[in-house]
């Protein structure tokens, strides 16, 4: 073909982190058919839609069968119903954001690569270790990346100190993916402020605000001055089991600007004109997930799956493993033994125990040498995980 493709595909790594992990687990099953794989792997949910969801949604399925209440397309941008509903979830951590300021989406991962398209060519900031696609994307977009290093120094949670760029776009994900660690209002403030005197602009990913213990932010719009340097990403996925179901939501406030431009302008021009909404039933769903009934056993799955990280960090202190995590996000991030680099110790696991858990190299440089364990799996694997867990370390 005489076509010119986009060069920066070829600055990738060869897959993507979890198809990477995918291929390896295909191979060894292949030529092992006879053992059992125990996956503490990707951040999928196992546990079912909740009782408010199902019941929304089959209700919203029957309205589809009937002319008078049929819907076709979707308002791009979510219906008023869900807008309102992720609104008033705001208030639940004291955060005033406007229904125009909700962008109902199919995937915080969709919204996450997508920003990219509506920003030009800015220093790109990217806390390191992290989760894959705001590297990805911006690799693919071609932008000038820099790390900023969470390490166990720093609890994992960097802070703007000695960062010289001026006009970034910075990424944070609290409570992170992978480390588990969640920033206090504090250290949020800190980025906020960084934000506002620098010219930059935070993306904030919240996804996992659901599983946040204790008395820290739930949203980065509980800190002042965030309305004017920050868009927050967040999703159903982990906090109501949509990980199959697709619903996310971003939140771009009226205030920013950039380049005389409203960004809130900007992304509902992108949204209306390359997307085209989230399934009316997948809405209504979403609505019932973050009703006050809703959410509340929202929080018993999430109650659930703490039992799980439970499970495994009481083997790591009873092993005097050193780890992260699990007290405020569904997982833990734990040192390598004995020095092991982070895909050798997946191997080992893999081959020698067939658990299978994410290398922490996958998620930066800093995350070499540490391994990421899940607690979205069923009680039963996480206990056989464990205790096969148990038998190496
Ligand atoms: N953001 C973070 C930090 C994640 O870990 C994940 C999924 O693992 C996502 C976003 C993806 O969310 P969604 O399922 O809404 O695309």
């Amino acid at each position: 073909m005489n076509i010119k493709i986009n060069e920066n595909y070829k600055n990738l790594g060869k897959n993507y982190l979890f198809a990477e992990i995918a291929n390896r687990v295909k191979k060894y099953t292949s030529e092992h058919p006879d053992k059992k794989i125990v996956r503490l792997g990707i951040g999928d949910v196992t546990l079912p839609l909740t009782k408010s969801v199902t019941e929304a949604m089959t209700k919203a399925v029957e309205e589809m069968g009937v002319k008078e209440t049929f819907r076709g397309y979707a308002l791009e941008n979510g219906y008023d119903f869900l807008r309102s509903a992720i609104t008033k979830h705001y208030a639940r951590f004291g955060a005033a954001i406007a229904d125009d300021e909700v962008f109902v989406s199919d995937g915080a991962k969709c919204d996450a690569g997508n920003l990219t398209e509506i920003f030009g060519d800015n220093p790109v900031l990217i806390s390191d270790p992290v989760y894959p696609v705001y590297l990805d994307s911006n690799i693919m977009a071609g932008r000038k990346i820099s790390f900023i290093a969470a390490t166990e120094e720093n609890g994992f949670l960097p802070t703007p100190e000695g960062i010289k760029e001026t006009g970034a776009i910075i990424y944070l994900c609290s409570p992170n993916n992978p480390t588990g660690a969640v920033y206090d209002r504090r250290g949020l403030k800190e980025w906020v402020d960084f934000a506002l005197t620098s010219g930059s602009l935070i993306v904030f990913d919240s996804a996992y605000e659901a599983y946040i213990h204790g008395d820290y932010p739930h949203t980065i719009f509980e800190i002042d001055g965030a309305r004017e340097c920050a868009v927050e990403i967040c999703s159903f996925s982990k906090t109501a089991g949509f990980t199959g179901t697709r619903c996310s939501w971003t939140i771009v406030p009226k205030e920013l600007k950039a380049g005389g431009v409203s960004i809130n302008d900007m992304w509902r021009r992108r949204q209306t004109t390359k997307f085209n909404g989230v399934p009316y039933i997948v809405q209504r769903g979403a609505e019932a997930a973050i009703s006050d009934k809703g959410y509340a056993e929202c929080l018993e799955l999430v109650d659930f799956y703490m039992g799980n990280a439970a499970v495994i960090s009481n083997a790591l202190k009873e092993k005097g493993i050193f780890f992260t995590g699990g007290t405020s996000s569904p997982y833990i991030w734990m040192r390598c033994p004995n020095g092991q680099s982070s895909w050798d110790f997946f191997d080992t696991l893999l081959n020698e125990i067939q658990v299978v858990g994410t290398p922490g190299a996958g998620f930066g440089k800093n995350g070499e040498g540490y391994f990421r364990l899940t607690s979205f799996g069923s009680r039963e694997d996480t206990v056989e995980a464990v205790e096969r867990l148990k038998t190496i370390l």
